[in-house]
């Protein structure tokens, strides 16, 4: 097998340099957005993927550029050997390698993580509020959530990216604080707007709070200068003048990123989906289980490669999400 040094690049001229990796669909939160609340049953553990599986993939597929791995789940950190497993991706070479997270268990990891090779965090926290952020969660702390903030930042876990996602009527009031944190730490606070993925039936379209809703509401606060970074991602990139940290807004649905996006992602169970609202999937895992070689892994990569679409439908047809599995069992 040959080692590219320039990324695959898609059907539509996109360069396929990140993959995002859920490991576990298991999770210590209940977000409301993201978990039903009955009903949800769990992958067994056989049919998860194993490290060495992933692993494996993951050296494939970085033989054809793959620069970034973002590992997320369900909860990453509630995996067992989390940091052998962050280790084992580093060693292959993965330039940057992040992770997101509740952050309940963050903060007795994150040296650790750090220590295998972990380059940096997000972590999700939708409110500053305790209760309410019972209320999202159902049994989160809050606290620990901070703390966990705290130590990523302590242990160079950085820049330490927040995920935000605003729905009206439960934490949409509080966008401005979150943006005015940014004055004085180097946080970058991500805005991401809420997704129809098939959950308790609580996704509609005016619970969403748009990017230009959202721009609106901060836009008072200071002189919003846009950003632009090296690479290619979701999120359009703002700094209030003089601001320590960034603001981020991620607008899969009011304003879709779709001809920049430069990524796959491999669920818990072992498929690829080379889009997130994708109807196909590619498993890699009965073929690795039946010992193919890594000739026919490599064809498969380029397969989901090739059958990436264009573009997703939201923003015409929001309904076009509702086949979305749970966000915990593909990896948001
Ligand atoms: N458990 C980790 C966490 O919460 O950060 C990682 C997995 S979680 C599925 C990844 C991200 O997806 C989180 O930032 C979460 O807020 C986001 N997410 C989940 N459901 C969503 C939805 N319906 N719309 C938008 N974002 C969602
Ligand atoms: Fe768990 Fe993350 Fe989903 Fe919340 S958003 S239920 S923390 S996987």
């Amino acid at each position: 097998m040959k080692h590219r040094t320039q990324p695959i690049k898609d059907s539509y001229n996109r360069r396929i340099d990140y993959l995002r990796v859920s490991i576990t669909d298991k999770c210590n939160l209940k977000c409301v957005y993201c978990m039903p609340s009955k009903g949800l049953t769990y992958f067994k553990e056989s049919e998860v993927l194993t490290d060495e599986e992933i692993v494996r993939f993951v050296r494939i597929a970085h033989t054809h550029g793959l620069r970034k791995v973002r590992i997320t789940g369900g909860e990453p950190l509630v995996r067992k050997n989390i940091i052998q497993l962050v280790a084992s991706l580093k060693e292959i070479g993965i330039r940057d390698l992040s992770l997101t997270t509740n952050g309940i268990l963050l903060s007795t990891l994150a040296g650790d993580l750090k220590q295998a090779g972990l380059d940096r965090v997000n972590i999700s926290l939708d409110t500053m509020d305790a209760k309410v952020y019972r209320k999202i969660t159902k049994e989160g702390d809050i606290a620990r959530v901070w703390e966990s903030i705290r130590e990523a930042e302590r242990v160079n876990l950085t820049p330490v990216k927040i995920n935000v996602v605003p729905i009206r009527g439960l934490n949409d009031g509080e966008i401005s604080s979150f943006a005015s944190l940014t004055f004085e730490k180097n946080y970058h606070i991500r805005f991401i707007e809420f997704m129809p993925a098939n959950c308790n039936g609580i996704w509609a379209k005016d619970k969403c709070v748009s990017s230009a809703e959202i721009m609106q509401q901060i836009s008072g606060l200071g002189n919003l200068e846009r950003l632009t970074f090296k690479g290619r991602g979701p999120s359009r990139n703002f700094r209030f003048k003089g601001a320590a940290g960034v603001i981020g807004i991620i607008s899969p649905l009011s304003d879709h990123f779709c001809g920049y996006c430069n990524r796959l992602r491999l669920t818990a169970d072992g498929k690829i989906r080379p889009c997130l609202f994708s109807r196909e999937e590619i498993d890699i895992k009965t073929p690795m289980r039946e010992g193919v070689s890594d000739d026919a892994m490599e064809k498969l990569f380029f397969r989901a490669v090739k059958i990436k679409p264009q573009r997703h439908l939201l923003n015409e047809d929001p309904a076009s999400g509702g086949h979305l599995k749970t966000m915990s069992k593909i990896g948001g």
